[in-house]
């Protein structure tokens, strides 16, 4: 750690200016923001699993097939290696070299003539070396220190060394001690070769270590954030150090994609977390990928949101009933056209979506709600302004069909299908232009209100909040921001071969999450509420269209959930 300390200390970590708010606590560049150590720029995340361990596969091999105890005889063998090659009078360079690392035995047999087999033969005496490991390290092409396994040719792996690797990492992955374990060797290298240098706390804390069960896991925290704190001040000094331990890496995942295929969660249903099949080749090629959702029939509408879409027709036609008992404002028609229309079309896509229980879930329904949030901030937004405005969302909607009505005329006569002539027809007819006077101006801005955002209408209108909590969020899922395809579209492989690497997930999503369902109707409700307060619709005729309502005891009243 005092390495990586000593490092951001130098490059000088930034105050954060941002003190309020959801990102309180980090530093705003621009639209960015960052958290403190991010905006140091030195941070730099590394994933040793999947870029250090095919280099360590060597060591993680050997404590996977004979346990944790082998690693004296690495501690052992490090000593012998150094000791018969001390002549060279290298002796950092070679404690270095026999950090476990299939790269470094490389570069050491490179250096130093007659050091592989120096290597090979101590590593034999030390019992390191089994028919097992050696078949293992050989079964992957273009490996480092090929003379390790000592095989002429690569052998493609065999259901035993699939077993032996996939023990290997599982081991890593599921055993932090053993991580640690592995990260130590470096460690000890330099250690008996005189060459370590630490605090006196972490050399006290790895003077008992691994035998001090009292002092062992402080120090194998100890032990891999050392080793992280070593990798980055290599790093720093040698940038391309650890390009052949990548190179590496990249021929290792390769391999084991062709050996073994993903296993997916449901695969393994009553096998634990994957498994290599006899043939050892494919481990799962029994069943085909294939989209299940429940039995494959489509989500049966809940009986608890049976309800909803009966209920939500009824509110749309209360809301239409009202308008048209009472008096309405006919001389400026554009404010009750648009108002009602929006609600209308809400309504509408409302409904539809409540016949379709496999869409009320966030994956399917952002949709939905974007439109709630979307609509009720045009109407608050727009009754704070000039009643023109209303007049200006029909004009800015006409523009835009004449703009249509052009670009499909773009399309080549022989890629026109039947209907096509009169599709363009109603986006002329739609536009309200003149047939000889052209008169529709034409505004490419983002919204009808001159390009003014939503979340500035949000804003403008006091719904920055709701904008931010809701509409935010659904839009994320709606433009497939990562997290939401992750969450929503992907699940891990379980075929640790795989490097714990994320798939598409062949389940399909339950909808019919009868509470999600019901804050939509509580939100058309809320609208349809909001719009007849706009136009103050007369209250006699709101009482009398909305009066099954209040009777009809048994259905649940919904309770707007916002002004
Ligand atoms: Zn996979």
């Amino acid at each position: 750690m005092s390495a990586l300390s000593s490092k951001l200390h130098a490059v000088g970590v930034p105050k954060p200016n941002q003190h309020t708010g959801p990102m309180a606590g980090h530093v705003r560049k621009g639209r960015v923001y960052m958290s403190p150590l991010a905006a140091t720029g030195a941070l730099r995340a590394h994933d040793w699993f999947k870029d250090d361990l095919p280099d360590l596969l060597w060591p993680a091999l050997v404590l996977a097939e004979q346990g944790n105890e082998s690693v004296r005889r690495f501690v052992r063998w490090q000593k012998a290696v150094q000791d018969r090659l001390g002549e060279h009078g290298e002796t950092v360079f070679v404690a270095e070299s026999l950090d476990g690392r299939l790269t470094h035995l490389s570069a050491l047999a490179e250096r130093l003539p007659g050091a592989d087999d120096i290597v090979v033969e101590e590593a034999t005496r030390f019992e390191l070396l089994s028919e097992g490991v050696r078949r293992a390290l050989g079964s992957y092409p273009f490996m480092p220190a090929p003379w390790l396994a000592g095989q002429v040719e690569v052998r493609p792996a065999e259901l035993a060394e699939l077993q032996l690797i996939r023990a290997a990492l599982l081991g890593v992955l599921q055993d932090g001690h053993r991580e640690a374990l592995l990260k130590c060797l470096r460690t000890w290298s330099a250690v008996q070769a005189g060459t370590f240098s630490s605090d006196a706390q972490t050399i006290e804390l790895l003077k008992h270590y691994p035998g001090d069960e009292a002092t062992r896991s402080a120090a194998d925290a100890t032990v891999r954030a050392g080793w992280g704190a070593h990798k980055f001040a290599v790093l720093v000094n040698e940038p391309n150090h650890f390009d052949e331990a990548i190179k590496l890496a990249r021929v290792f995942w390769g391999a084991n994609s062709m050996t073994s295929r993903c296993i997916r969660k449901q695969d393994t249903e009553g096998n634990g977390d994957g498994h290599v099949s006899e043939d050892g080749r494919d481990m799962d090629d029994n069943s085909s990928a294939e989209l299940v959702a429940g039995d494959a029939a489509p989500t049966p509408v809940p009986a608890d949101g049976a309800h909803l879409r009966q209920f939500t027709m009824d509110l749309l036609s209360s809301f239409v009933e009202a308008l048209e008992t009472a008096p309405a404002r006919l001389h400026d028609k554009e404010r009750q056209e648009v108002i009602s229309g929006l609600v209308a079309r809400a309504g509408r896509d409302l409904i539809a979506v409540l016949t379709a229980p496999d869409l009320w879930c966030m994956e399917h329904g952002s949709h939905i709600v974007r439109m709630l949030v979307e609509t009720k901030i045009y109407l608050h937004w727009m009754a704070q302004q000039e009643p023109s405005v209303y007049r200006e969302f029909q004009e800015y909607g006409a523009g835009k069909a004449k703009l249509y009505a052009r670009i499909s005329e773009e399309v080549p006569a022989e890629a026109r299908k039947a209907g096509f002539r009169e599709a363009i027809d109603e986006f002329e007819r739609l536009s309200h232009n003149h047939d000889v006077l052209d008169h529709r101006v034409v505004d490419t801005r983002d919204t009808f209100a001159g390009g003014k955002s939503l979340r500035a209408m949000a804003e403008e209108a006091g719904l920055l909040d709701f904008y931010r909590q809701a509409y935010s969020l659904a839009s994320g899922v709606a433009h497939s921001e990562w997290w939401s395809v992750e969450t929503h579209a992907m699940e891990p492989c379980m075929n640790v071969l795989h490097g714990l690497h994320l798939i598409p997930s062949l389940s399909l999503s339950f909808g019919g999450n009868v509470p999600l369902a019901s804050s939509w109707v509580d939100q058309f409700y809320s609208l349809v509420r909001t719009a007849l307060d706009i136009l103050r619709t007369d209250e006699a005729a709101v009482a009398a269209a909305f009066a099954w309502l209040h009777e009809a005891a048994e259905v649940p009243v919904p309770v707007p959930q916002d002004g």
